[in-house]
């Protein structure tokens, strides 16, 4: 396990860097930062952390028609176990797709993207990065509405 020799992370600052990275970057959406009260602090690489979160972002710009919001979160779930979150009110996935996206390039129809540069390989990547850790990704989506991915890592 990557965490054992790693000093703690406060993953909401890493949360906010790329909260300050695409409003600089990107006019086009409309961001929101979730900012926590309490320091989410987090076990692991903080480099890795904010790759993660970025990789997110950019698959949330990618799939999201321009104006809607994207919500950026970082959080202690249930008081203690700090995660964070990346919701976009984009295109969606539908329930067929959403078991496979984080397969080794993978990709949902591309008729629905093709003005979209996509690999299929960010979601792959940074479920390695985050099991690494020891951590857990999960999605939840609605096609035509939303999709949130959240990221909670060990302490
Ligand atoms: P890459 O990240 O390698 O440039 P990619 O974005 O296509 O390419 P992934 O990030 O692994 O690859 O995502 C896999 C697929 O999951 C995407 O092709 C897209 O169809 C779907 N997907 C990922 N994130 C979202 C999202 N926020 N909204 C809708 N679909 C998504
Ligand atoms: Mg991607």
């Amino acid at each position: 396990n990557i965490c054992k020799n790693k000093v703690n992370q406060f993953v909401q600052f890493k949360i906010k860097e790329i909260y300050d990275e695409y409003t600089m970057v990107d006019k086009t959406h409309n961001y929101i930062l979730n900012d926590s009260k309490e320091d989410v602090i987090a076990c692991g690489d903080s480099a890795m952390i904010k790759q993660t979160a970025r990789i997110l972002v950019d698959n949330a710009v990618k799939y999201t028609p321009k104006g809607n919001d994207i919500i950026v979160s970082a959080f202690m779930e249930q008081g203690n176990i700090p995660a964070f979150e990346v919701q976009d009110y984009g295109i969606g996935i539908s329930g067929e797709d959403i078991s496979k996206v984080f397969e080794r390039f993978y990709k949902v129809d591309q008729s629905r993207s093709t003005d979209v540069k996509s690999t299929g390989l960010g979601l792959y990547l940074i479920k390695s990065i985050i099991e690494l850790h020891g951590g857990t990704i999960t999605v939840e989506s609605e096609v035509d509405n939303f999709t949130r991915f959240t990221v909670k890592l060990p302490k």
